[in-house]
C-alpha cells in the first residue's frame, strides 16, 4: 500500500463532491447499521478474543450504543446539514446571511483499544454524517477488532471514502506526518501530546479524547436504599465497564471517615452478589488487555506503600489476565495507584474528615474528564458545579453520561480538547461557514473616508443599536460630538 497515493485519490474523491450528498451520508450510516447487525457475532467474538468481554457488555456499551447513536444520526442528518439564517446588524443593511455546514475534508480517526469498536466507529459515525473521507486507524491492541474492522468495513461502505489502516505506534506517527484537514484522537495524554505537537505543523485542528483519573465522592447517605444503590452504581461504574480500563470509570473514591466501614462492607456483598464469590471464574468482567497492562496494575498492587491499605480481592491471575476487583482504603497520596491513572479493576478509597473537602482535594490535581458526586446535599451539587472544573459531571450515577446523544461527550485540560456524540460530533467534523450576501440597493455611506466627527458618531451610534439618535443627527436635530485628539 503506499499511503500518500491513497490519500491523494481519497482528497481526489473528497473534491468530487460525492462524500457531500446527503443521500451517500445517509446510505453510508444505513450499510454501518448493516454491519453491526450483520456482523454482531463476529464483533462479540473480536471483543472477547481481546479483552474477554461478555457479550451482554459489548452490546450495552458498543454494538447497542452505536445502533442508537446511528439512529439519532439518521433522524437528524437533514437538520443538521441544512444552513441556519443568521441576523445582521444595521450597518449590513439589506443583507442576508446564513450559516453553512461544510465536511472539513479528509480526516484521521486514532482510537483506543478498551472500546475497540465503539470508539473506533463513534467518531466515524460523526465523521461520515458531516460528509468527510476518514482513515481510521483503531488500535494494535485489540487485534481481533482492529482486523475485523479492517477487513469486514470495506465491504459494507464505501471503500474509496473510509479506509481501515491497522498498526501499532510506528503505524500512528507514519500517519501523523501526513496532511489531514482534522485529526479526532481517543487515547493517553502521552500521545495525546504527539498528536498535538504534529498537527501544529498543518495548523490542523484536533479532538482530543483523553483520559486522566476520575474521582466519585460518596456522601454519607442516610437510607439504606440510597447507599445500596450508590454502591451498586460504583461498582457497575468501576469493574462494570472492561474491567475498569476505561476513561470514564471511576478511578477513586473520596469518602467521609464516619462512613467509610459501612461502605466497604456494602462493595464486598455487592461485588459478590454481581461477580459470585469467586470472581476469577466469572465472566462477567472483562480481561486486562495485555502482560504489559497486566504487569502495570500488578505492581500498583505489590507496591510495598499500598500493600496494607487492601481491604478486598488483590489476587491477581496471569495466566488468564485477571485482576481480582480489588478495594484499598487509605494508600499514600504518592503512591503511583493515586499519582497514575489506574485503568483496571482497582478502587482506592481516601477517607476525608469533611466530604466538602473533596472539592479542595480535586481541584489540587488535574482536571478530570469526569467528576463524579454521590450526594443529595444539594448545596454541595451546587458548590461541586461551580467550584470544580471537569470534563462533565453527573450526580448519584456514573458512566450514564456516554449514552446521551444531547450531551457533548468530552475533556478539558488534560483530560481533554474538543468533544463529540450526536451533533456535536457533526460539528467535530464540520466547518461552519457563515455566507454574507448584500444588496446593491443601499450603502452605509458613511463607511467611506474622508473622515470627520459626523461619521464617528453615527458609527457609535449605529454600532450601539441607536437609530433614534442616528435619525436625530442626519436630520440635523442633534450635534455630532467632537472628538479632539
Ligand atoms: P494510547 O495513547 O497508547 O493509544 C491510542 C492510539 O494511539 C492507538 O491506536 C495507538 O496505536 C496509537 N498510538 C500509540 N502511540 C502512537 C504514536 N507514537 N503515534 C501515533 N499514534 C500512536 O492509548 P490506549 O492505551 O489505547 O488507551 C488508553 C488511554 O486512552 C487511557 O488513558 C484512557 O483514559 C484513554 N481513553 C480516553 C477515552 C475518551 O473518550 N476520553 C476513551 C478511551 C480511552
Amino acid at each position: 500500500m503506499n499511503l500518500e497515493r491513497d490519500l491523494q485519490d481519497m482528497r481526489e474523491y473528497y473534491r468530487s463532491g460525492k462524500t457531500k450528498e446527503a443521500s451517500w451520508r445517509k446510505l453510508q450510516l444505513q450499510r454501518l447499521k448493516a454491519f453491526l447487525k450483520e456482523k454482531e457475532r463476529d464483533i462479540y467474538r473480536a471483543l472477547n478474543q481481546d479483552l474477554g468481554k461478555h457479550h451482554v457488555e459489548a452490546f450495552r456499551d458498543e454494538i447497542g450504543v452505536l445502533q442508537k447513536s446511528i439512529n439519532f444520526a439518521l433522524q437528524n442528518l437533514k437538520e443538521w446539514m441544512s444552513s441556519k439564517k443568521a441576523k445582521l446588524p444595521a450597518v449590513a443593511v439589506l443583507s442576508y446571511a446564513e450559516i453553512v455546514p461544510e465536511p472539513l475534508g479528509l480526516v484521521l480517526i486514532i482510537s483506543s483499544w478498551n472500546f475497540s469498536i465503539g470508539l473506533s466507529l463513534e467518531p466515524l459515525i460523526g465523521a461520515i454524517a458531516a460528509g468527510n473521507t476518514v482513515v481510521l486507524k483503531p488500535s494494535e491492541l485489540a487485534s481481533a477488532s482492529s482486523s475485523l474492522l479492517a477487513n469486514a468495513l470495506p465491504t459494507y461502505i464505501d471503500s474509496k471514502a473510509i479506509k481501515v489502516i491497522e498498526g501499532g505506534p510506528a503505524v500512528g506517527e507514519h500517519l501523523l506526518q501526513q496532511k489531514w484537514d482534522k485529526i479526532f484522537f481517543t487515547g493517553s495524554t502521552r500521545v495525546g501530546r504527539m498528536v498535538m505537537s504534529a498537527a501544529v505543523k498543518h495548523l490542523t485542528p484536533i479532538t482530543l479524547e483523553l483520559g486522566g483519573k476520575c474521582p466519585a465522592i460518596i456522601d454519607s447517605l442516610t437510607s439504606s436504599w440510597d447507599k445500596e444503590a450508590a454502591v451498586k452504581r460504583i461498582i457497575v461504574s468501576k469493574y462494570g465497564p472492561c474491567a475498569g480500563q476505561a476513561c470514564i470509570a471511576i478511578d477513586y473514591l473520596l469518602v467521609e471517615e464516619k462512613f467509610t466501614s459501612t461502605l466497604v462492607e456494602l462493595l464486598k456483598v455487592h461485588i459478590k452478589k454481581m461477580l459470585g464469590e469467586n470472581p476469577r471464574k466469572s465472566n462477567s468482567i472483562a480481561r486486562i488487555i495485555n502482560k504489559h497492562h497486566f504487569s502495570r496494575l500488578k505492581n500498583l498492587l505489590n507496591d510495598p506503600m499500598v500493600k496494607d491499605s487492601i481491604v478486598y480481592g488483590g489476587s491477581v491471575d496471569e495466566a488468564n489476565l485477571f485482576i481480582e476487583p480489588t478495594v484499598l482504603v487509605d494508600p499514600p497520596l504518592q503512591a503511583a495507584i493515586m499519582t497514575e491513572e489506574i485503568f483496571g479493576p482497582l478502587l482506592p478509597i481516601i477517607t476525608l474528615k469533611r466530604i466538602e473537602d473533596s472539592i479542595d482535594f480535586i481541584n489540587s490535581r488535574p482536571k478530570p474528564l469526569v467528576i463524579y458526586a454521590f450526594t443529595k446535599n444539594e448545596r454541595l451539587q451546587r458548590r461541586m458545579v461551580s467550584e470544580t472544573s471537569s470534563g462533565s459531571i453527573v450526580f448519584n450515577d456514573a458512566v450514564i453520561q456516554f449514552v446521551a446523544d444531547t450531551l457533548p461527550f468530552g475533556g478539558i485540560g488534560e483530560s481533554g480538547i474538543g468533544s463529540y456524540h450526536g451533533k456535536f460530533s457533526f460539528d467535530a467534523f464540520s466547518h461552519h461557514k457563515p455566507v454574507v450576501r448584500r444588496s446593491y440597493l443601499s450603502e452605509i455611506w458613511f463607511r467611506f473616508p474622508p473622515w470627520n466627527n459626523y461619521k464617528l458618531q453615527l458609527f457609535e451610534l449605529v454600532y450601539n443599536y441607536d437609530y433614534l439618535g442616528m435619525l436625530l443627527v442626519i436630520l440635523g436635530l442633534k450635534r455630532p460630538r467632537k472628538v479632539a485628539i
